[in-house]
């Protein structure tokens, strides 16, 4: 009952290499840590990966499944915050990453587009300011005003975000693996890494998003654990929720898939201090409130068949931590997407392996990790 619905496929099995001397030492076996991986090893690095558990085991093989462009705070945050030139490079940069994703994720992945619905007036009206925003910076995105069907009257608008798709997110990974390994990577499923120190090699990347690692030194804990809660259905009759949706802030998400299992996530804030914890554990609260939102969207009590929790790295200011850890000379870390870390995990992965590879990476300036020390 408390398997993540994602991790009960088989694993597609992938090449087990041995480096005799790993330049770069990567921690972690998700999305961030196994494009890290595949970048470094296709560019040539002699690269060897650790995963505690299994590679998806993590955030990565437990979401929601949605691959979303641009960061986890609204465009029109971003473009206060970063000026309008970083922001539309930022945004601009995550749909590259969705397009490689596409490239290579075969099945793991279908562009459907996403749905980001308005919960009341005042929600409507902030989606409103960030659709203005991005047609006038030329992003694709649709106004939908009262979206009709099954959603009728019940939110008064939304924003269809076209680049956007729905994943297998464990298949995508493991899939990244394999490929990681097929250019020469070595694996090490099972093994924890508990220092620093113990580590054989150049350079360490730290790719364990909200995980806590013990390994940060000075940012340790600054990358927030933060717990999310999801549960699925049986198959229900009917495909209503194709595309990813999502409302109140991405406090709620959900969508189905092609056999009509219905995946949803979120109520965080039914009791959100409870929710600051890396247990993974699932809790009565926030999975009834899960159960009440299917029973109200589909006018019934559907049989529930999974139900799970993981982790994310929370950060105040909501954008990722990419860089070398301050004061630490071969340390490295990628994480900390605020939830929203499955095609920006991607694609800091291949951000950190460019450079540690001392290559240009043109938006690291935007994730320096001294800014949680500040
Ligand atoms: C319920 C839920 C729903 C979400 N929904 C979405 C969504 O729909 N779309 C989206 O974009 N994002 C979503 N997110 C966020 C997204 O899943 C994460 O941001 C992303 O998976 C982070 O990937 P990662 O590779 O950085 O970390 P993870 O996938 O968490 O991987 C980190 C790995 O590090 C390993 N590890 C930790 N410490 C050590 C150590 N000392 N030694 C070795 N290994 C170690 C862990 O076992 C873990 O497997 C969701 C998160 C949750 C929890």
């Amino acid at each position: 009952m408390t398997s993540p619905y994602w991790l009960e496929e088989p694993r597609e099995t992938f090449p087990q290499r041995r480096v005799k001397h790993a330049e770069v030492a990567v921690v972690g076996g998700g999305i961030t840590g196994c494009s890290c991986a595949l970048s470094l090893a296709r560019g040539g690095a002699s690269v060897r990966l650790f995963e505690a558990r299994q590679i998806a085991e993590g955030a990565s093989g437990r979401n929601g499944g949605f691959a979303l462009r641009g960061g986890a705070a609204g465009y029109p945050d971003a473009k206060e915050w970063l000026g309008a030139d970083q922001a539309r490079e930022y945004w601009a940069w995550t749909e590259g990453y969705l397009d490689r994703i596409e490239e290579l994720a075969g099945d793991a992945f279908r562009r459907t587009g996403s749905l980001r619905l308005a919960n009341d007036a005042s929600e409507r009206e902030e989606l409103r300011a960030e659709v203005d925003a991005l047609l006038a910076d030329g992003f694709a995105a649709e106004w939908v005003d009262e979206p009709g069907g099954v959603l009728a009257g019940r939110f008064p608008a939304a924003i269809l975000h076209p680049p956007d798709g729905v994943l297998q997110p464990a298949r995508l990974v493991r899939r990244v693996a394999a490929l990681a390994a097929e250019a020469g990577a070595e694996i090490r499923e099972q093994e924890r890494v508990e220092t620093v120190t113990d580590i054989d090699a150049d350079v360490v990347i730290v790719a364990t998003d909200g995980y806590p690692s013990g390994l940060l030194g000075p940012i340790e804990g600054l990358i927030v654990p933060t717990r999310a809660q999801m549960l699925a259905t049986a198959p229900l009759p009917e495909v209503l929720f194709e595309r990813p949706h999502y409302g109140r802030h991405g406090f709620d998400y959900w969508h189905q898939r092609a056999d009509g299992t219905l995946l949803v996530g979120g109520f965080r804030d039914v009791s959100m201090e409870s929710e600051f914890t890396a247990d993974e554990a699932v809790t009565e609260p926030i999975q009834r409130a899960l159960e009440r939102f299917v029973s109200e969207l589909f006018g019934h009590e559907p049989e529930i068949v999974n139900r799970w929790a993981g982790i994310f790295g929370l950060v105040t200011d909501l954008m990722p931590v990419v860089g070398r850890v301050p004061g630490e000379d071969r340390l490295w870390v990628a994480g900390g997407y605020s939830g929203h870390g499955m095609v920006l995990g991607f694609a800091c992965g291949d951000l950190v392996a460019e450079a540690v590879r001392g290559r240009p990476a043109p938006l690291l300036g935007l994730f320096r990790p001294e800014r949680l020390l500040l």
